[in-house]
């Protein structure tokens, strides 16, 4: 397994993670967990931060919660300088709570509730991505009653697909994202909104896919969004102060991902937004981004107790955790890669190739397939790297299993930012109706 941020092996042949000993955590907080290296998502912050800074351009980076979203790490997102990106009443209500500033805060999605618009407006957000017409009118509207002006950008399919699995592409023009601008939508979505004296317009973003190794996507949706920029500024008089070019920025998953170092990306963007928007004559607009996974993922790992097995003669054997897709829905729904490795005896050699499954009744229910690993025991700890994003955002209660603890460790410290849920939080929700409620027997 490669060795990501801070993670060594320790003296007593352990997986060590921020100082921490990974056995020594699966111990004292129970399995599964999830571990973040807070270095290193601090690290990934930085490295966009520094590549913007360094091209002396105006910049937003804005962490895109989904990826994982909890209080510890929006403030996290807000100590270093970044923006946030929600996309439901649940995120935004757990950045303000967090204390995230509102003015920082861009609200995303395709069916934004009226609920969701007036807890928007009423906290004061930075910016709303208005995804349809629907919504522009609902924003319009709802703003109006409130007596508010809320910045808006319009959500742009700019027909660029990226090089990735085909479930996350979203760059092209038939998804369920976004105004088209092939078709002409992008087009009329500003010139409506120019009507609308509640909605301010800040410019247009376009987000074209995920886990995306290679910037020539990024520079194609750039050609299409300033020639779109260009011909609004033409045809309607509005110059647009912000172009958002999303997310989806490449992490190593497994040995052979290759991605590009962060500030490659960021130069990329940049150079190719300068470089057009100069072309046209048209003022250098602000660049934002919307990195997610690339904060996050590479900084989470998860550790699980290895418990049966199961060995079919000449086909393979099957190694199961205490987990699996419940925690990581990641495999199962895109077929996703992941390296893992035996956190209590890291140094042992190789000798069995095993395949991970998880404990949920579901045949799909496979974390990683043909894992070399040390002979496997019961009671053995696997850590599992690359788990820091899309893993507890993901997660559920199939089968009515607990959500794991996630823990930050740090210079030799862990601290609990979400705790291990309970059979109270499982079931104690479920009501019984009074006909169904269990009479006491009566004596005879
Ligand atoms: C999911 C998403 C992101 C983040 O994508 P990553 O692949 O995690 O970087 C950014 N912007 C939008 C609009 C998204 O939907």
């Amino acid at each position: 397994m490669y060795l990501h941020g801070t993670s060594v092996i320790n003296k007593a042949g352990r997986l060590e993670i921020g100082g921490c000993d990974a056995v020594e955590l699966a111990d004292k907080f129970g399995t599964p967990l999830y571990v973040f290296d807070e270095e290193l998502i601090r690290r990934r912050c930085r490295e966009f931060m520094e590549a913007f800074r360094a091209t002396g351009m105006k910049f937003e980076v804005a962490y895109a919660s989904k990826a994982f979203c909890v209080m510890a790490m929006c403030r996290i997102a807000e100590e270093e300088g970044l923006s946030l990106d929600v996309v439901s009443d649940g995120e935004l209500y757990t950045a303000l709570r967090a204390g995230f500033p509102p003015g920082r805060i861009h609200f995303h999605g395709n069916n934004k509730t009226p609920e969701e618009i007036e807890m928007a407006l009423d906290a004061k957000i930075g910016c709303i991505v208005v995804d349809n017409f629907t919504e522009l009118y609902l924003l319009s509207e709802t703003a109006k009653a409130k007596g508010a002006v809320m910045n808006v950008l319009f959500r742009v399919t700019p027909g660029v697909e990226a090089h990735t699995h085909e479930f996350i592409s979203t760059g092209q023009t038939d998804t369920k994202f976004g105004f088209d601008i092939g078709n002409g939508s992008a087009f009329r979505s500003v010139r409506e909104a120019m009507e609308l004296p509640n909605v301010r317009i800040l410019g247009v973003h376009s987000h074209i896919g995920s886990q995306i190794f290679e910037v020539d996507g990024f520079r194609l949706a750039a050609e299409r969004v300033a020639e779109f920029a260009q011909t609004v500024r033409q045809e309607l008089g509005i110059t647009f102060p912000v172009i958002n070019l999303g997310g989806g920025f490449g992490i190593r998953y497994v040995e052979e991902d290759r991605p590009l170092p962060l500030a490659q990306y960021v130069q990329a963007i940049t150079e190719a937004i300068r470089t057009l928007f100069a072309r046209y004559e048209y003022p250098l607009p602000e660049i934002w981004i919307e990195p997610g996974r690339s904060i996050v993922g590479d900084a989470g790992t998860t550790l699980y107790t290895i418990g049966s097995s199961k060995t079919i003669p000449g086909v393979r054997k099957y190694v199961s955790v205490d987990g699996g897709m419940t925690d990581n829905p990641r495999p199962a729904l895109y077929d996703a890669k992941y390296e893992a490795m035996l956190a209590n005896r890291a140094l042992e050699p190789v000798e069995e190739t095993v395949s991970i499954a998880g404990k949920c009744c579901e045949t799909g229910d496979m974390l990683i397939w043909d894992l070399e690993l040390p002979k496997t025991q019961p009671g053995d700890t696997l850590a599992v790297s690359c788990t820091g994003a899309y893993n507890y955002s993901m997660a559920s209660n199939y089968n009515r299993l607990r959500r794991p603890a996630v823990v930050f460790v740090k210079d030799g410290a862990a601290d609990l930012v979400v705790r291990r849920e309970t059979f109270e939080d499982v079931a104690g929700k479920d009501l019984l109706p009074e006909r169904l409620r269990k009479q006491p027997v009566a004596n005879s």
